[in-house]
């Protein structure tokens, strides 16, 4: 039976993490698997922000995996598609690349587009552009931030995958997708199992709630958690977050038989307070599609303006997918008719200047 591995830290310390990553990874078998090959890491590296925001994977993560691969003889390479920056520009601001020198390890700016097919999809897309080919490694390392995220509630295991998508491309999955938070789940859990990475490991210690996945509160959880099925690895931090019902990732996973019996080996784990997950409304309502439309329209969050914090930078009207805002006499504007809701422009916006 697979495992999902979880221990709870008090800080950062890399002594610490890789003496649990090392029992771990011996526990569920992939010592052998992660022993001289090639690697590739995959942080969460949304944008450059200093680690104390926990906005990205935290760089101590980064460097007890990555000394625990180079000890086992690996080469190691890291990368990840920010939002709207350079990947060696994100990488410093974060801490990251501080790890990457003293570690020596390769950069992978995720800008050399390969079209991949995924031939059991569950979405009914089966063609995916990725900016960096996970076939050229011999393992991929997905490590994920736990935060909360406006459209799926958080992001874990799985939703860290889409960073594989090619930069430009991601706003075109956003507007495929649209308010349809079923369909972008399917999206992801396709995207996730093209990737395949070999083992997850979820930084967990500093992590976010509230209005995440980069302007929300930053607070202690303290977990760990490591698995070789990212799926599970969502499940179970749904489940010690003490979620009642699954998220719409989790869900569709647990659809499609993704979600197999698992173990669980972890210390006790003590309960998580106040952790403040966003408000989604489930737009998985079953009515006529027009009346769902105005319906959406009307009860599924806006995206707004706190703009006393807004510095006019233009980010959000660049990502936006669907075109929908544009700056006016310096502040943005949004366009609600054209509005998706993807909350892309709220989780990209470097000054936490959008709220939903
Ligand atoms: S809302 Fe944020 S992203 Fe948009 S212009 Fe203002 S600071 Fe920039
Ligand atoms: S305005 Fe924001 S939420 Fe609406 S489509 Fe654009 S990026 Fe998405």
């Amino acid at each position: 039976m697979k495992k999902v591995i979880s221990r709870m830290f008090g800080d950062y310390r890399v002594t610490d993490m890789k003496e649990f990553l090392e029992a771990s990874l011996k526990s569920i078998g992939l010592t052998h698997q992660l022993h001289h090959k090639k690697i590739l890491l995959k942080p969460n590296l949304v944008m450059g922000k200093a680690p104390h925001r926990a906005v990205n994977t935290h760089p101590e993560v980064v460097r007890a995996v990555a000394e625990l691969l180079l000890d086992n003889q690996c080469s190691v390479s890291i990368g990840d598609s920010p939002g709207y920056e350079s990947t060696e520009r994100a990488l410093k601001a974060s801490g990251i690349m501080q790890v990457a020198e003293d570690l020596g390890l390769t950069i992978v700016p995720f800008n050399k587009p390969v079209k991949k097919r995924l031939a059991d999809n569950i979405s009914p897309y089966q063609f995916f552009t990725l900016g960096e080919d996970p076939a050229l490694y011999g393992a991929v390392v997905n490590l994920p931030k736990l935060k909360t995220h406006g459209m799926m509630g958080l992001t874990l295991g799985v939703k860290n995958t889409f960073g594989f998508i090619h930069s430009l491309e991601k706003a075109r999955w956003h507007l495929k997708a649209g308010q349809d938070r079923a369909l972008f789940a399917s999206i992801l859990i396709d995207i996730c199992r093209l990737v395949n990475p070999t083992v997850t490991i979820l930084d967990g210690v500093l992590a976010m709630d509230r209005d995440g996945p980069s302007s929300g509160r930053a607070r202690r959880v303290g977990v760990i958690s490591i698995s070789t099925d990212a799926f599970m690895l969502d499940h179970y931090i749904e489940s010690i977050l003490g979620l009642t019902s699954p998220l719409p990732v989790t869900r569709k996973a647990l659809e499609h038989n993704l979600v197999e019996e698992y173990e669980v080996q972890a210390d006790a784990i003590p309960e998580i307070e106040n952790f403040e997950m966003p408000g989604l409304t489930d737009t998985d309502w079953t009515m006529p599609a027009f009346v769902k439309r105005i319906l959406k329209k009307i009860f599924v969050k806006k995206p707004r303006l706190r703009k006393k914090l807004c510095k006019s930078c233009s980010v959000c009207c660049k990502v936006c997918p669907a075109e929908a805002i544009e700056l006016v006499e310096k502040y943005p504007v949004f366009h609600y008719d054209r509005c998706i809701r993807c909350y892309c422009c709220q989780e990209m916006c470097p000054e936490g200047a959008i709220f939903l």
